[in-house]
């Protein structure tokens, strides 16, 4: 808000037209992040986050086993991301969401729209709102953008682009392949992760349903964890606190809200059916 109180005064002393200064603004990079409401620094156009996505994704998808070829079962997955997209604070991204064949247990996000989700995630479900709850965590970090600052900050966006441009690249130096492993090994602040929990919880209500499923889903990774290490939380809190704070959003945000699906049995046959 600061940012454009100054703004303000400075145009007025300078007669600067306010639409040049709204040009100015965005160029200047000051941004509403759509999800906490609050200004911050964003130094990327969101075109840049589609161009990431959509350079990256195929890389992302290689690296991970693929795609799971199986339509109806990609079809199941995208249905269930949809319904959560078209509710999202940014419904102007194209959103996408597939399944990858790898045994990991995992859930990642690219900037501009893309989501990925494992098979070995998907193995670990039983119902189409934890599911949910997994694409909602998910979104929001794309939609907070906070997938395209990490990158931004850690990486490096010129890097990115220019890699992903270049058709050949020189003997010594990164290659898209070598980027994106560093993509899949960054970590979120506890911050970011918090709102991804929190607001990703209201949009799977939003949605249609229980947010329960969030719960659930992290019970179930807990779980998982204590057997062997896995993948999603190698780069994600550890579930105890975080399902104590979603369990008390839902006592007193979302109790006793009736008509929320759970979907064990669509999600028995639009998953697990064809994973077996
Ligand atoms: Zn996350």
């Amino acid at each position: 808000m600061e940012f454009f109180t100054i703004m303000h005064k400075s145009m007025l002393r300078n007669f600067i037209p306010f639409s040049i200064a709204v040009v100015l603004s965005f160029f200047c990079g000051c941004v509403t992040n759509p999800v906490t409401g609050q200004q911050e620094l964003m130094l990327l156009p969101v075109q840049q986050d589609i161009e990431i996505g959509r350079r990256y994704a195929p890389e992302v998808e290689k690296q991970m086993g693929g795609t799971i070829v199986n339509q109806s079962l990609q079809d199941y997955v995208d249905s269930v991301g949809q319904k959560i997209a078209r509710i999202s604070h940014n419904r102007d991204f194209d959103y996408h969401f597939t399944a990858l064949n790898d045994k990991s247990v995992n859930a990642l996000a690219l900037p501009g729209g893309y989501v990925f989700v494992t098979k070995g995630m998907l193995e670990q479900l039983t119902t189409e709102a934890q599911l949910a709850s997994v694409l909602a965590h998910e979104v929001v970090h794309i939609v907070a953008r906070d997938t395209s600052n990490m990158i931004s900050n850690q990486i490096g966006i010129d890097i990115l682009l220019s890699v992903a441009a270049s058709q050949k690249t020189p003997r010594g130096l990164l290659t898209a392949a070598d980027l994106t492993r560093q993509i899949l090994s960054l970590q979120y602040s506890r911050g970011d992760e918090r709102i991804a929990d929190l607001a990703g919880l209201n949009y799977m209500v939003l949605a249609g349903y229980d947010p329960q499923g969030m719960v659930e889903t992290l019970q179930v990774l807990q779980r998982q964890n204590d057997l062997a290490p896995i993948e999603f939380l190698s780069t994600h809190p550890s579930p105890e606190n975080r399902v104590e704070y979603i369990k008390e959003k839902i006592q007193t945000r979302y109790y006793g809200i009736e008509g929320l699906k759970s979907g064990q049995q669509d999600y028995n046959a639009g998953v697990l059916q064809h994973l077996r």
